[in-house]
C-alpha cells in the first residue's frame, strides 16, 4: 500500500541524490579501520560524524555510546506515541584497504565511475547506513515526523567480529527496547533480483582426540598388534556420512524443517549454475546431499565439516612409526530449529560408539556456540519489508538464506529475542573486504527509496 504522501517523499530523495553521494564521500574519507589500533581515533571520529549526520537529519537524540571497545553511533526519534518502534542496525567501521596498490582510485577518496561509487566502506556498510539516514531525513523534512518510532545503532567493531556488542546490548537493553530490528548489512542474490534474507546458519564445534600407545612406536616391532590412531580416526570420520552425503549420526537432523514445495520452487528458479559455480571454485563438481538443490544445501541444511586433522609424522621423507595420537577438528553449521546442545551430544555419542577397539577416544565439545537465526517469512515485518522492496526496486523480492553467521544478528537474537528483518541491497560482486569496493548507484538510490517506504509499511504492519 502506497501511503498518500509517498510521492512527495520520493520526489525529495530523488532531488537530493547528489547531496547523498557527497555525504557518503565525506564519511568514507574517515578511515575507520577497526582491525588496526592506529585507526582507533578514526573509528571514534567516524562515530561522531555519524551522530552529527543523524542530528542534522532531524533525529531528536543523537549521541556516541561507549562500549568496551569502539563506540556506537546512536540516534533516535520517538515522537510517534502508540506506534511501534524499530531499531535500525548498521556498522560504521570498515575493513583495511590492503592491498593498497590494487585500488584503481584511492580507497578514502570515493569516486563515481560508470554508475558506481568506489571506496572503502561505500557499501559495507557506510552507504547502507546512509540509506536509512537519508530516508529518515526525508520523512522528517517533508512531513515533519516519522510514521514509526526509530532507534539507530551504528556499531564500530563489526569487521573484527563484534567483540563488545553483546555486552553493549545487554547493558543498553532498556534504551534499545523495540519491536523489530532492521539490519542493513547484506547483499541481494544478484543484480535485478531483490531479496530478503530470512535465515542464517549457526555453528557448533568439536575436537576429537584418538589416543593410542603412550609414545610413537616402531612400526617394525609393533605393526600388526597395535591399533593405529590415525587409522582409527579415519574410520570414525568416514563413518559420519553415507554415500549420498547425508550425515548418519542419529538425531542429527532432528528439528530440521523441510522446505515447502513453494520455497523449493523459488530456490530452483534463482539464477544459479552448479557447473559454473564448481568451475569458479576449482572443483570438478559440487558435492553434498545429492538429493537436494545446492542452494538448499548452502542455506537450509546443516553441515558436518572436518576442518583439520593431524597426527603422526609430517616431516620430509618417511618415518616408520605407529603414532601415539591423532586429532581432528569438526564444526557443524546449524539451521533453524536444531538444538545446538542436542547436536553436540549426538555427534559426541556417535563418535564413541563407532570408535574401533584398541584406542581411547576423547571428544571435546566447545562452548560458545551460535544457534541459527530465522525470521519467518510470514512475519508481518518481513511482509512489510517485501512490499517496501517491491516499491523501491520495481519487483517483489525473493527470500534467501545465508550459510554463514552474522555476529550482531546472533547477538540481537540471544540478548533481545526480537524478530529481525535483514534488508540489504549490496550486490554479490561489490568486492567488500577487497580492493575496489563499490556500491552500484542504482542499488544505493533504490535502497534509499526502499527505506523511505519501509517505515510506512512497518508502521501499518506492526500496529
Ligand atoms: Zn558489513
Amino acid at each position: 500500500m502506497l501511503a498518500p504522501h509517498a510521492d512527495a517523499l520520493i520526489e525529495h530523495v530523488r532531488a537530493n541524490r547528489d547531496r547523498y553521494l557527497g555525504e557518503l564521500k565525506t564519511w568514507v574519507a574517515i578511515p575507520s579501520i577497526s582491525a588496526q589500533p592506529d585507526h582507533r581515533a578514526d573509528v571514534r571520529r567516524s562515530a561522531e560524524h555519524a551522530v552529527e549526520r543523524m542530528r542534522a537529519a532531524g533525529l531528536t537524540e543523537a549521541l556516541v555510546l561507549e562500549t568496551d571497545g569502539n563506540p556506537v553511533a546512536y540516534g533516535a526519534w520517538l515522537g510517534a506515541p502508540g506506534a511501534p518502534t524499530i531499531l535500525i542496525y548498521g556498522h560504521h567501521d570498515v575493513q583495511p584497504d590492503d592491498p593498497k596498490e590494487l585500488w584503481t582510485s584511492p580507497p578514502w577518496d570515493a569516486q563515481v565511475r560508470d554508475g558506481k561509487i568506489y571506496g572503502r566502506g561505500v557499501v559495507d556498510d557506510k552507504g547502507q547506513c546512509l540509506m536509512h539516514v537519508a530516508a529518515l531525513e526525508a520523512h522528517l523534512r517533508v512531513n515533519g515526523k516519522l510514521p514509526i518510532n526509530v532507534k539507530v545503532v551504528f556499531e564500530g567493531e563489526e569487521e573484527i567480529g563484534s567483540p563488545s556488542f553483546e555486552a553493549f546490548l545487554a547493558r543498553e537493553k532498556e534504551r534499545l527496547a523495540c519491536d523489530v530490528v532492521v539490519v542493513s548489512d547484506t547483499a541481494v542474490f544478484a543484480e535485478d533480483v531483490p531479496s530478503l534474507t530470512t535465515s542464517l546458519r549457526g555453528l557448533v564445534r568439536w575436537e576429537i582426540t584418538v589416543h593410542g600407545p603412550t609414545s610413537d612406536l616402531h612400526s617394525g616391532y609393533y605393526g600388526g598388534v597395535v591399533k593405529n590412531p590415525l587409522e582409527a580416526l579415519a574410520q570414525i570420520l568416514a563413518s559420519l556420512k553415507d554415500a549420498h552425503g547425508r550425515v548418519v549420526v542419529p538425531g542429527f537432523y532432528d528439528g530440521v524443517r523441510e522446505l515447502s514445495p513453494r520455497e523449493r520452487a523459488e530456490i530452483a528458479a534463482l539464477p544459479f549454475d552448479p557447473a559454473k559455480e564448481a568451475h569458479a571454485l576449482g572443483v570438478p563438481e559440487l558435492a553434498g546431499e545429492n538429493a537436494r538443490l545446492p542452494l538448499e544445501r548452502m542455506w537450509f541444511r546443516p553441515t558436518l565439516e572436518i576442518n583439520g586433522m593431524y597426527g603422526g609424522y609430517q616431516g620430509q621423507g618417511t618415518k616408520t612409526i605407529i603414532p601415539s595420537f591423532a586429532k581432528a577438528k569438526l564444526t557443524s553449521r546449524l539451521v533453524p530449529h536444531q538444538d545446538p546442545d542436542a547436536v553436540k551430544r549426538a555427534v559426541a555419542t556417535y563418535v564413541q560408539r563407532v570408535a574401533p577397539k584398541g584406542v581411547r577416544v576423547d571428544v571435546e565439545v566447545f562452548e560458545g556456540d551460535a544457534p541459527a537465526v530465522e525470521t519467518s517469512r510470514d512475519h508481518p515485518a518481513v511482509a512489510a519489508a517485501a512490499r517496501a522492496m517491491e516499491l523501491g526496486f520495481g519487483k517483489p523480492p525473493v527470500f534467501i538464506g545465508t550459510g554463514g553467521t552474522i555476529g550482531p544478528v546472533s547477538s540481537f537474537d540471544r540478548v533481545l529475542h526480537l524478530p529481525q528483518v535483514l534488508i540489504g541491497v549490496g550486490l554479490p560482486d561489490d568486492a567488500i573486504h577487497a580492493p575496489n569496493e563499490k556500491f552500484d548507484l542504482h542499488q544505493f538510490f533504490g535502497g534509499i527509496e526502499t527505506m523511505t517506504y519501509l517505515y510506512d509499511e512497518l508502521a501499518s504492519a506492526l500496529k
